[in-house]
């Protein structure tokens, strides 16, 4: 049997700012980082990093499950983690698959970058080329389509802009949105997708929009995980799906599920580290298309530059999970 050695570190990533979420304000990331080595001395790092707001365990249940593993854990320990766990699922997943792979050079990939909320983001410099990503429904429809036709004015060539409504839009207002952004898509494809206009539960009713009209809509809030990408798959969801592989399960379920449903995929992050957001890009990427990657948030940290550090390094600066 594989049996392996399990260290636990927690760490604690202050934002900036604190993040204004739709369940407060979000001050500072906490998750963990795993370790497990095996009789050959081969050594996987991986992250667990729950968000229980998103349908994730929460941070305490994947220590107390770490707790009762330590100091040793078996593969198949690690594969029956339940899947309500699904942060934890992911995080040991990864370092199973990475034991004895040190992390790779890191590849350059194209991110979407969040725009602030509201009419901060018509201050941002934008680049050509770029993705970005603008959250709507947060204020009056009059006045953030007033926004989005003055922030167009000056918008750089061949970049592309994502409207996410988290799920808050009604069916008369996700119809505003789309005839909207059918009009600006018109003489040059700008709009990339409309996310989530209406509530996870309506896929039906949003599978009939998209129909309708040609801006493509993504889901995110109804592919919570890889149940429900199955699921609204069967029910004959044909199209974008953003995707959070850190709060999604198995990684090696993430690949089979979105392969099997030929999902397009848009993965996104629940501000893990960048030591997770390069396994993505380089375990999970090749079974996604070529659209941006919602990972441009590394900004948002006071220890942006936790970017540039090897897992080793990282892990070093870490303390233990007390016992
Ligand atoms: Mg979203």
């Amino acid at each position: 049997m594989d049996c392996y050695r399990l260290e636990v570190r927690i760490y604690q990533r202050p934002f900036r700012m604190p993040l204004q979420t739709s369940h407060g304000r979000w001050q500072v990331r906490d998750g963990l980082i795993v370790r497990l080595e095996n009789r050959a001395g081969q050594v996987g790092f991986g992250e667990i990093a729950p968000l229980s707001w998103l349908g994730s365990e929460s941070l305490e249940r994947a220590i107390a499950f770490c707790r009762r593993c330590l100091p040793m854990v078996t593969a198949e320990q690690i594969m029956q983690i339940p899947d309500t766990l699904p942060a934890t699922q992911f995080g040991l997943g990864m370092a199973l698959e990475r034991l004895g792979h040190g992390a790779r050079s890191p590849i350059t990939w194209n991110c979407s970058h969040l725009l602030p909320t509201g009419v901060a983001a018509l201050q941002v410099p934008l680049v050509p080329g770029g993705t970005y990503k603008w959250k709507i429904g947060v204020q009056s429809r009059q006045q953030e389509q007033q926004w989005l036709q003055e922030r167009l004015q000056d918008w750089p060539l061949g970049a592309k802009l994502r409207l996410d409504a988290n799920g808050g839009l009604d069916q008369a207002a996700a119809i505003a949105w789309l005839q909207v952004c059918d009009r600006l898509n018109q003489s040059t494809p700008v709009i990339e997708f409309l996310e989530q206009p209406l509530p996870a539960d309506q896929v039906p009713q949003m599978q009939q929009l998209g129909d309708r009209y040609t801006t493509p809509i993504a889901l995110d809030e109804s592919l919570a995980t890889m149940h429900h990408v199955r699921h609204w798959h069967q029910q004959g969801w044909r199209g974008i799906g953003v995707v959070k592989p850190a709060i999604a399960g198995f990684p090696q379920t993430i690949r089979q599920v979105c392969t099997d449903v030929g999902l397009d995929v848009v993965w996104s992050s629940v501000f893990e580290t960048p030591m997770t957001q390069r396994f993505i890009a380089q375990h999970l990427a090749p079974v996604a298309g070529d659209r941006a990657v919602g990972f441009g948030i590394n900004h948002w940290f006071v220890d942006a530059g936790c970017h540039g550090l090897e897992d080793e390094d990282l892990w070093a600066t870490l303390p233990p999970l007390r016992t």
